[in-house]
């Protein structure tokens, strides 16, 4: 469904919960007359041009006035070619609450996820791979995955695919004129230089294709950090995993004083395994700084492997981390030849190999289901524009070479450029639009 663009749409475009500052988002024709009902007579009552003030707004149960800072944007110089208001205040859930309840009384809609990048596509301020980048930035879970993103923002996909669409465009015209020119026996563009335009076509078209594909990838490969307090068990678990004594094992704690990584292959899938050092009360620099780098590694994972000595009682520390959500942690028991494990925790024994088989296949399991990157929805999406324009115009140039009709000819140029169309959402349809900015969250 296409949402009507025209009404004024407002919603809380900043993440719930306390904070420093909550930012309330309006768009629409009505965006200044709503501000200026729920700011009353701190802000003027014209349609002012573009402006930033302070606002004191009385809202309903408050004995005070809540002061907010106010910007405007006049259409069309606003992210949603609209008029748009940000109002910044300090983020308090009810606070906020009351905010966007008085903006709806004043006559704005509460606005669906994705609704004003939407309206941004439709006033044509971003073309769809750049409108598709904006939940991925959102989405981003690393510095890599954040860099492709921003660079789809910036048209890393969309400036090649434009230059092609120029180029077939103008080619297609070309070809055009020559079939109405045809009985004036006028030659627009000759065999040679359509070959050589289409090969060039092809060819950008191809290293578009790769730069779709290794934005796709994601080259990190699954990374598991083993973590837990000193003596552990950890390097023990850790070379038994990988197979040979990569990390240093001692009855000593503390021995792992930085982190250690071997790729390891897990049935299929490769990943990445961390050993680090132990969370403990540290006594040395070496060894804090030591700690620090387990806890930045930590933070990196894609999976977290706590493990606790079989018959120990877990430390609060240990309680808290098996309640993070991300990276998920999960809970081993080493040294289960000594102790009867914690029934929630998965046992296993460095030195009889008891348990690391299954553990072997929960880490490969949780490998393959590692969900994909947040740009991996619209790269296919573009991979499959890719492979029919590509397929398109190779029968182009078949046809180009066999001397077939240059009707053929247009017609497969016309197929290959509503394809580049479809990939920027020049030509799209309900179903892709909504495909698109369902996956959005509500405020972007
Ligand atoms: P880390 O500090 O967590 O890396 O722990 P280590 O792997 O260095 O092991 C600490 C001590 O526990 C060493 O003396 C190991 O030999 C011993 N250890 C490790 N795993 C096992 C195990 O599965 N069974 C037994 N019995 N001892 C183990």
């Amino acid at each position: 469904m296409i949402l009507h663009a025209q009404d004024t749409i407002a919603a809380l475009a900043t993440p719930t919960g306390f904070g420093a500052r909550a930012v309330v988002r309006i768009s629409g024709a009505e965006a200044w007359q709503v501000t200026a009902a729920v700011c009353g007579t701190s802000a003027p009552r014209q349609r002012p041009p573009r402006l930033f003030m302070t606002a004191t707004i009385a809202l309903p149960g408050l004995r005070s006035c809540l002061a907010a800072d106010v910007y405007f944007w006049p259409a069309p110089h606003s992210y949603t070619g609209q008029d748009v208001v940000e109002i910044h205040l300090l983020s308090s859930p009810p606070l906020v609450e009351q905010l966007v309840a008085a903006v709806l009384d004043a006559g704005a809609r509460a606005a669906r996820p994705g609704e004003f990048t939407q309206r941004a596509f439709l006033a044509g301020k971003l073309d769809l791979t750049r409108a598709e980048a904006v939940p991925a930035i959102v989405d981003a879970a690393d510095r890599d995955e954040l860099k492709q993103a921003l660079g789809q923002l910036a048209g890393g996909v969309a400036r090649p695919m434009q230059v092609l669409r120029d180029d077939l465009l103008n080619l297609l015209a070309d070809v055009e004129a020559g079939l109405v020119f045809a009985d004036e026996d006028i030659t627009f563009v000759d065999v040679d230089e359509q070959l050589k335009r289409i090969g060039h076509a092809l060819a950008r078209l191809t290293l578009l294709g790769r730069q779709v594909d290794e934005r796709g990838l994601s080259n990190r490969p699954f990374r598991i950090v083993l973590a837990g307090r000193p003596n552990a068990g950890k390097s023990s678990l850790f070379n038994a995993l990988v197979g040979r004594d990569a990390a240093l094992v001692s009855p000593q704690p503390g021995t792992t004083r930085d982190y250690v990584v071997e790729p390891i292959e897990l049935g299929s899938v490769r990943v990445e395994l961390v050993d680090t050092a132990g969370r403990q009360q540290c006594s040395t620099a070496i060894e804090t700084q030591a700690v620090d780098l387990a806890i930045d590694q930590a933070g990196r994972a894609d999976l977290v492997l706590l493990c606790v000595p079989a018959g120990n009682v877990l430390l609060a520390s240990e309680v808290e981390l098996l309640q993070q959500q991300r990276p998920p942690v999960l809970g081993v028991a080493t040294k289960s030849d000594l102790a009867a494990a914690e029934a929630a925790f998965l046992a296993t024994s460095a030195v009889t190999g008891f348990g690391l088989g299954l553990l072997r296949s929960v880490l490969a399991e949780r490998a393959e289901g590692r969900s994909e990157p947040p740009l991996a929805p619209s790269l296919s999406r573009c991979r499959h524009h890719v492979e029919a324009c590509l397929a398109g115009l190779r029968r182009a140039h078949a046809i180009v070479l066999e001397r077939l009709p240059p009707e053929l000819l247009a017609l497969e140029l016309r197929g290959a450029l509503d394809q580049l169309g479809e990939m920027a959402g020049a030509v799209y349809t309900d179903d892709l639009l909504d495909r698109v900015f369902s996956r959005f969250c509500i405020g972007k």
